[in-house]
C-alpha cells in the first residue's frame, strides 16, 4: 500500500526548468495547478506575454489528490445556495458547473486530449429520514432549471439508501493526464511556464506589480494568484472568510465495476467512485473533517483503511489524505481581489469541487485579463455581498480557527506520539524534535510561519501540520504544502 496519490503513480512528464533570470511580463500566473494552468490555457491565443510560476511539479497539489469526477450533482448545493441567496444564484451556478464540464469535454476532443474522459452517473443519498425534506428541496430546484434527474431508492452498490438523486450526463477523468496535456499546450503556444519556483512576496509598484522568487524578480501588469490557499494574508483576508476541510482517500483493485459515483450529503461525506474497466480502481473519500477537528491523523487514516477493507476491498493500493478551502457562503472566490487592484487575480475556495470551478476559473480570469463579458464574474466576486451564511460561519469559523490557534498552544503532548515527538525551547526559540526509526533526531521550530500557528505532528504522513490554514512541513522543516512559503528548520531566515 503506497502512501500517495494514485493519480501521479507513473506519471513521467518533463520537467520545466526553474527561473533563473528576472523576467517582465504582461501575465504573471502563480500556481499550476488545474486554475493556473486553466487560465494559461485560456490566454494562449492573445499576443499577451505570460509567465507561470509552480513552487512544485504542474499539477502535482490539490488537484493531484482528488477523486477526478466532474459532476454539478454536488450533494445539495443548490439547496443551500437557494436559500443563502435565491433560485437565481442557485441556477447561475448550476450553469457555471455545466458550462465547466462542457468546457473539459470540447478540450478532450479538439486537442485529442488523453486523459481517461468517460461520461456516467453521479448519485447523492441518504439514509437519514431527517435529510429527505432538502433532497425534497434540491430535487424541486433540478426540475425548475429543466435538468433531468431520476429519484431512487435504491442502489445498486448493495449500500442502505433511503432517497437518492441520480443524474446521467457528468463525468469522471484522470486529473493529471488533463492538466499536463494542457501545460503542454501552452507551451507550445510560446506560455513559459517555470517549476520549482515559489514566489515569496508580491508588491505593487505604480501600475504593475513585482512578485519576488528565491533569487530573482518578475514584473508583470497582471497576476493572477491561483495557488490554491493564498501566501499572502492581508490582501483578501482569505483566513477569515474560509475554512478548511480534510479527507482520506484510497483506490483498492476490486472487480466491481460500475457506472456511476455516489456521494452522501450528511457530515462526514463518504465518495465512492467506482471504475468502468476491470482492472481500473475503486476510489473512496471518507471521514471528511474540519482541519482544526482529530488532530491524530493516524487514527483517520486507520478509520478508512478499516472502512475500506470491510465494505470496498481488502486491496488497497493508495491512501493519501486531501484538503480543500470552504467559503463561508459556499461559492468559490474568483476575480479581482480587491476593487482598489484590478489586476489582481484569484481563483479559490471550490468547496471540495474544484475540477469544475478551477475549469471555470480559468474562463472567467482570463474573460477579465481579456476584457470580454463574462456572466460568472458577478456570482463569483471575491467582494460580494454579506449573507446569512457568510456571517453565520464566519463566527463559527473564526471561533474553531481561533480555537485550534490557543489549544495548540497551551496542549503539545499528545498520546499519539507514542513518546517520538518532544518539545522543548532551544535559545528561546519553541521547537519540535521528531526522532525517527534509527534513533536520528529532527528539529523544527514549531510555529508556521504563515499566521504563527503552533503545529501538530502528524505520525502516518511525517509532517508538521498547521490545524489552522492548512500548511505542511517535512521532519526537516521543508514545506510539503501551502500557504506558507518559507519552512521551519531552525536557522532558515527570511
Ligand atoms: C478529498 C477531496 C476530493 C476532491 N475531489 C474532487 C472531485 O472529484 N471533483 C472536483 O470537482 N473537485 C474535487 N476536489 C476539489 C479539488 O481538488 C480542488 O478544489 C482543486 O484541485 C483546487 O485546484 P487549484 O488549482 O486551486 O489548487 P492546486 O491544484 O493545489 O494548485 C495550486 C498550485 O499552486 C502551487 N503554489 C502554491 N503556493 C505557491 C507559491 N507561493 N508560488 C508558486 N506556486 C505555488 C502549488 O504547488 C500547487 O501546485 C476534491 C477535494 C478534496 C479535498
Amino acid at each position: 500500500m503506497k502512501n500517495k496519490s494514485l493519480w501521479i503513480s507513473g506519471i513521467k512528464d518533463e520537467s520545466c526548468k526553474s527561473l533563473d533570470k528576472n523576467i517582465c511580463v504582461d501575465v504573471l500566473i502563480i500556481g499550476g495547478g488545474l486554475t493556473g494552468i486553466s487560465t494559461a490555457f485560456n490566454l494562449k491565443d492573445s499576443k499577451l506575454n505570460i509567465a507561470l510560476i509552480e513552487s512544485d511539479k504542474i499539477g502535482f497539489g490539490v488537484s493531484s489528490k482528488t477523486t477526478g469526477k466532474l459532476t454539478y450533482l454536488q450533494e445539495l448545493i443548490y439547496n443551500k445556495l437557494e436559500s443563502n441567496f435565491n433560485y437565481d444564484t442557485a441556477k447561475k451556478y448550476l450553469d457555471s458547473q455545466i458550462d465547466a464540464i462542457n468546457i473539459v469535454k470540447e478540450n478532450v476532443s479538439k486537442y485529442n486530449i488523453k486523459c481517461d474522459f468517460v461520461k456516467n452517473s453521479s448519485y447523492t443519498f441518504t439514509n437519514n429520514d431527517k435529510e429527505i425534506t432538502n433532497f425534497k428541496k434540491e430535487e424541486k430546484i433540478l426540475k425548475k432549471a429543466n435538468i433531468k434527474y431520476e429519484i431512487i431508492n435504491k442502489l445498486t452498490n448493495g449500500y442502505n439508501c433511503k432517497y437518492a438523486i441520480k443524474v446521467d450526463d457528468t463525468y469522471v477523468f484522470h486529473p493529471i493526464k488533463y492538466i499536463i496535456s494542457l501545460k503542454n499546450i501552452c507551451i507550445k503556444n510560446g506560455i513559459k511556464i517555470y517549476e520549482d519556483t515559489t514566489a515569496l512576496k508580491l508588491k505593487k509598484e505604480s501600475n504593475h506589480y513585482i512578485c519576488e522568487t528565491k533569487n530573482n524578480k518578475i514584473k508583470a501588469k497582471w497576476v493572477v494568484v491561483a495557488t490554491h490557499y493564498p501566501f499572502f494574508v492581508i490582501q483578501g483576508l482569505i483566513p477569515l472568510k474560509t475554512h478548511i476541510e480534510k479527507s482520506y482517500i484510497s483506490a483498492s483493485i476490486t472487480n466491481d465495476i460500475k457506472d456511476f459515483n455516489v456521494i452522501t450529503n450528511s457530515y462526514q461525506i463518504k465518495s465512492i467512485r467506482y471504475p468502468l474497466d476491470k482492472d481500473k480502481y475503486i476510489i473512496f473519500a471518507t471521514n471528511s473533517h474540519k482541519l482544526c477537528d482529530n488532530l491524530d491523523r493516524k487514527k483517520e487514516y486507520n478509520k478508512m483503511v478499516n472502512e475500506v477493507h470491510k465494505s470496498i476491498s481488502r486491496d488497497i493500493k493508495f491512501i493519501w489524505t486531501n484538503q480543500d478551502i470552504m467559503t463561508n457562503d459556499n461559492l468559490p472566490f474568483i476575480g479581482v481581489l480587491n476593487k482598489n487592484e484590478p489586476n489582481l487575480l484569484i481563483g479559490t475556495g471550490y468547496n471540495t469541487w474544484g475540477m469544475t470551478n478551477a475549469t471555470i476559473a480559468g474562463k472567467v480570469l482570463s474573460d477579465i485579463i481579456l476584457g470580454n463579458k463574462n456572466r460568472y464574474i458577478d456570482l463569483f466576486d471575491p467582494n460580494r455581498k454579506f449573507s446569512m451564511d457568510k456571517i453565520k460561519n464566519f463566527f463559527v469559523n473564526s471561533y474553531l480557527n481561533g480555537k485550534a490557534y490557543v489549544v495548540t498552544k497551551l496542549k503539545k503532548n499528545y498520546p499519539w506520539y507514542e513518546n517520538k515527538v518532544r518539545f522543548e525551547n532551544r535559545n528561546g526559540v519553541n521547537v519540535g524534535i521528531y526522532t525517527d526509526e534509527k534513533g536520528n533526531e529532527h528539529i523544527v521550530r514549531n510555529l508556521c510561519p504563515h499566521m504563527k500557528c503552533s503545529l501538530i505532528f502528524n505520525m502516518k504522513d511525517k509532517t508538521w501540520d498547521c490545524p489552522c490554514h492548512g500548511s505542511r512541513f517535512d521532519i526537516d522543516g521543508n514545506v510539503v504544502e501551502g500557504p506558507s512559503v518559507y519552512g521551519i528548520k531552525v536557522k532558515e531566515k527570511r
